[in-house]
């Protein structure tokens, strides 16, 4: 029997680049049935993240022209990875595999059939991996390569170049579903499974239409939340400071105790002012970092649901 499979596609205001990627999809999973490597139940899962424009009129019209398409749509925006994670769910107990990818187009759709061969030959999770990003822009292209040294750096354990593309067999998408954190970091949470995985290249695109949903500050702070999610380095790198800075203030005041029975009493306002200004600078800095962890453990504490469905398309048979 041939896998179902699911493309779990989220949304937010996508109105312009729906029309144009949704037969795109459409027509892959027609392809792969008819090159009878994928059930005919397969099916694009769009999941509407709470969009204020006609995102979710398209999805509604796309799934009664076409059975390949089905949706659910959210109670309000949540972001992306929860998005994905309501649509991976959602799928989990209807598919065999299953691909997240985004709806611009960006992702190569003809990686899947790669994906999907991975999948035949044993990988339980696929990774996409982007072999270029030529058609980003260099901004996009410096600050992504940043954060993804600075996130390895840091102790988060990720895939280089990879996003939120990838096929997750319905084994990992169940082992993915006891992972009850509410901030989601999936890109982190995924390599955590296991089993055995591959890799399939694939060169990024540029976006069909309609604008980037992730501006600077948006990937600033899913750097820092990867980052907190994944890893606790940070904090022990605070612990190495405070160490290294009570070590030179032996230092600072074994120093200062000799001069002042050398050369008698001195003015040390300057110095005095410029040790209190960095050390006053050192600790606010740490007990931000302390506070992003207890932030995190004070959402972890509430657990509140990561995301409510609010309707869905109607199933056909
Ligand atoms: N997205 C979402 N919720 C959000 C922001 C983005 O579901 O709050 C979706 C968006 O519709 C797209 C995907 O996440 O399908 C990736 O977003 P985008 O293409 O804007 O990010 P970029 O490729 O520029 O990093
Ligand atoms: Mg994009």
């Amino acid at each position: 029997m041939q896998p179902i499979l699911y493309i779990v596609i989220p949304c937010y205001n996508e109105q312009e680049v729906l029309p144009l990627t949704a037969p795109m999809f459409s027509q892959k999973i027609t392809d792969l049935y008819i090159d009878g490597k994928i059930s005919e139940h397969s099916r694009v899962l769009f999941v509407n993240d709470g969009s204020k424009d006609d995102t979710w009129n398209i999805i509604s019209e796309l799934s009664q022209i076409d059975e390949h398409f089905c949706g659910i749509s959210l109670s309000r925006n949540r972001g992306h990875q929860n998005a994905l994670f309501a649509g991976l769910m959602e799928a989990k107990d209807k598919c065999d595999i299953c691909i997240s990818a985004d709806c611009d187009g960006q992702d190569d759709i003809d990686a899947i059939d790669k994906m999907v061969d991975e999948y035949l030959s044993g990988s339980e999770v696929v990774y996409g991996v982007r072999s270029d990003r030529k058609r980003d822009s260099a901004f996009k292209r410096m600050t992504a390569q940043f954060f993804y040294k600075m996130m390895r750096t840091m102790g988060a354990d990720i895939v280089y170049n990879h996003a939120d593309y990838r096929l997750l067999s319905r084994r990992a998408l169940q082992c993915l579903s006891e992972y009850k954190e509410v901030n989601l970091f999936l890109r982190g949470l995924v390599p955590m499974i296991g089993f055995k995985c591959s890799f399939v290249e694939y060169s990024r695109k540029e976006r069909l239409a309609g604008k980037s949903k992730y501006p600077f500050k948006k990937m600033l702070s899913f750097a820092i939340d990867g980052i907190t999610s994944l890893s606790v380095k940070p904090i022990r790198l605070i612990t190495s400071l405070g160490f290294i800075v009570s070590l030179l203030s032996i230092v600072g005041i074994s120093w200062s105790v000799i001069t002042r029975f050398i050369n008698g009493p001195t003015a040390g306002w300057a110095s005095t002012i410029s040790i209190m200004c960095f050390l006053g600078g050192v600790q606010l800095l740490s007990l931000g970092v302390i506070g992003e962890y207890i932030g995190k453990i004070y959402l972890e504490v509430k657990s509140r649901p990561r995301y409510i469905i609010e309707k869905k398309t109607e199933e056909k048979k």
